[in-house]
Order: C-alpha cells, then sequence, then structure tokens
C-alpha cells in the first residue's frame, strides 16, 4: 500500500492548527506532521499520542522549517502576529515559509491569510494584524505557489476570553463590548477550520489559486446578545460602543483591534454558502453556545 500524503501543519499546539490535526487525523487520507517549537509541551505529546507525527520547527529558524517541510505533500500554515505585535515580522516569517514551499514544491499550501486592509483602503486605514498577512497571501500567489488561503472571520472563542461581555456598571447585567454600530459581524468557532481545510486539501483543483473568506453566520452584536442571554440565562446587551472610544480602552493592542472592526464595518467578503459546503457539520453561534455554556457562564 502506497504511504500517505504528508500535510505540515504549523501551529498544531494552537487553536488554528490543532483544529486541522484534529481533523486530518480523524478523515485519516494524509499522514500529519505537527510543529511546534517545543515538542515536550503537554499539548505537543498529546499530538503525539493521537497519532501525528511531531516536529521541532521555529518560523524564526529557516533551517528547522525546511526540515519540517521536506518531503511533505502540503501544508497547513499560521502565523501569529499576538506573539510580536509585528507587521513586518510577520511578513518575514511569512515570505520565508512561501519561498521554501515553492523550492521545496510542495503541491498544495492552505495559509491562513488576511486582508490588506492598507492596501485596499488606499493608506486610509491599517490593520497591521490583517495587513501583513495580506502581503504574504499576495506573495504566495505571486510566486505561484500552489496556495488557498483562508481568511477567517472573528472566533466565537473570543467570547470566552478578551472578548467576553463586561460586568455593567450596576453588576445585575453585562456588556458586550464590540464596536460594530449595528452592522452584522461574521463568526467561526476556530474547532470548525480543520473540516474546512481537509474538503480543501481533497479537492485542490477546485480551491488553488482562491482566497476564500470563512464565516459560519453574520450576526449584529445585539443578535449575539440576545443569544448569549437566552443560553446563559444572563442579561447582555450591547454595549453600543463607537470605535473612537473602544480604540482608547487600556489594554495592549486596543486601537489594533478598533481598526479590525472599522474594517469589518466595511463588510468584507465571507462566503457563508461556501463555508457550509466545506464544512457542512459547521456551527451558527448558538450551537456553539450552547454546546460552550458551561465554559462561557464560567468565564463571565
Ligand atoms: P494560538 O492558539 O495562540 O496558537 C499559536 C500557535 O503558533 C502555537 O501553536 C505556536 O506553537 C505557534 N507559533 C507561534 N510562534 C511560532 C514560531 N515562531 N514558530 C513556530 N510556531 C509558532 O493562535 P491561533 O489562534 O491558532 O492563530 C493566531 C493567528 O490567528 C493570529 O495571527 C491572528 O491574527 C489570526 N486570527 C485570529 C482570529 C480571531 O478571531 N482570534 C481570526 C482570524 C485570524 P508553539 O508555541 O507550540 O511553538
Amino acid at each position: 500500500m502506497a504511504s500517505k500524503k504528508i500535510i505540515t501543519v504549523f501551529g498544531a499546539t494552537g487553536a488554528q492548527g490543532g483544529s486541522v490535526v484534529g481533523a486530518l487525523l480523524k478523515d485519516r487520507s494524509f499522514a500529519v506532521r505537527a510543529v511546534t517549537r517545543d515538542a515536550s509541551k503537554p499539548a505537543a505529546v498529546k499530538l503525539k499520542e493521537s497519532g501525528a507525527e511531531v516536529v521541532s520547527a521555529d518560523l524564526d529558524n529557516e533551517k528547522s522549517l525546511e526540515a519540517a517541510l521536506s518531503g511533505a505533500y502540503g501544508a497547513f500554515i499560521v502565523t501569529n502576529f499576538w506573539d510580536h505585535f509585528s507587521k513586518d515580522k510577520e511578513v518575514k516569517q511569512g515570505k520565508s515559509i512561501a519561498d521554501l514551499c515553492k523550492r521545496l514544491g510542495l503541491h498544495h499550501v492552505i495559509y491562513s491569510g488576511l486582508e490588506n486592509v492598507n492596501k485596499l483602503t488606499g493608506g486610509k486605514l491599517e490593520v497591521l494584524h490583517f495587513d501583513g498577512k495580506g502581503v504574504v497571501e499576495e506573495y504566495f500567489h505571486q510566486i505561484s505557489v500552489p496556495v488557498t488561503s483562508v481568511r477567517l472571520a472573528f472566533y466565537y472563542e473570543n467570547f470566552l476570553t478578551a472578548g467576553k461581555p463586561q460586568k455593567s456598571k450596576d453588576g445585575n447585567s453585562y456588556d458586550l463590548v464590540i464596536p460594530m454600530c449595528d452592522v452584522p459581524m461574521d463568526g467561526i468557532s476556530v474547532s470548525d477550520l480543520g473540516p474546512v481545510v481537509v474538503s480543501i486539501l481533497k479537492n485542490p483543483k477546485e480551491y488553488i489559486g482562491k482566497n476564500i473568506g470563512l464565516s459560519a453566520e453574520k450576526l449584529t452584536v445585539a443578535q449575539y446578545a440576545d443569544i448569549m442571554s437566552k443560553v446563559s440565562g444572563k442579561i447582555i446587551k450591547d454595549s453600543k460602543i463607537p470605535p473612537e472610544v473602544y480604540e482608547k480602552l487600556p489594554f495592549q493592542g486596543a486601537e489594533e483591534m478598533a481598526n479590525m472592526f472599522r474594517f469589518y464595518m466595511m463588510v468584507p467578503d465571507r462566503d457563508v454558502p461556501q463555508t457550509h459546503k466545506l464544512n457542512p457539520n459547521i456551527k451558527c453561534f448558538q450551537r456553539w453556545l450552547e454546546e460552550n455554556k458551561e465554559a462561557f457562564i464560567k468565564a463571565l
């Protein structure tokens, strides 16, 4: 029996890559090579136990990347802006791995990209964690790597961490602090990415060369808050915060996030039907929240 084609998965110990490894292992069509900077960490050990080959590599160390990609048919690539908050660094990491994919002749690369907002808006708006990925996405196409870029919407999982509703001043209710001014915002559970990537890898002819905006559904902040109230039994309301106020909130990256929401208000192309076609079992927000109700209430 011919051995399975290898898919190298970056970010395998994280949210996106972890979902991709899980779906590839479940599907069993490909062999999985999971990348981490530290193969001894518990998340990496778990990946090994579940059947993935685990290799150590660092996006900042080209030699290690070459070993991780050698002999692979394809790769899933995600870079983590929030590790360093630098567009330049994200571009450097992305371009060097793109060059390597080209040189090693990978047959299909799935890149976790986003729009180059700065270019799209003629310099009017900068969203650094989008712009860098946009530059890299374009570079992949320019140097003719067989690539599909997946542009993920806002993760539902953000509502369990930095994006969780905040206790309001009266102490009896919660405010959902997202500056979208009644414009619907796309969302997706990052745990639903894996099956999307498997579908793309199994249909290369259909998807190579495309950038696909992924979204399970579009809801206004008031609709997100209503569903949160219904599922949790707490009172959760849209704070109606404008971006000009949001960007001054006291947390690192507030201005960057405000600019991201300004871009979301320009309604970037996130293709809900295409996303459901790629993962027919994708969760809408209410279903995701019902499945994560306990964690959500605990986070409040
Ligand atoms: P995550 O859960 O924090 O995981 C980050 C992963 O990146 C880890 O597996 C880590 O592996 C790996 N990593 C970081 N630096 C590395 C390096 N130098 N070399 C090799 N691996 C490295 O992150 P995630 O959510 O999967 O992905 C983050 C990206 O998603 C960000 O760039 C963000 O802009 C993008 N994104 C987020 C959203 C959202 O709503 N949150 C939506 C769309 C896009 P080890 O630590 O094991 O080495």
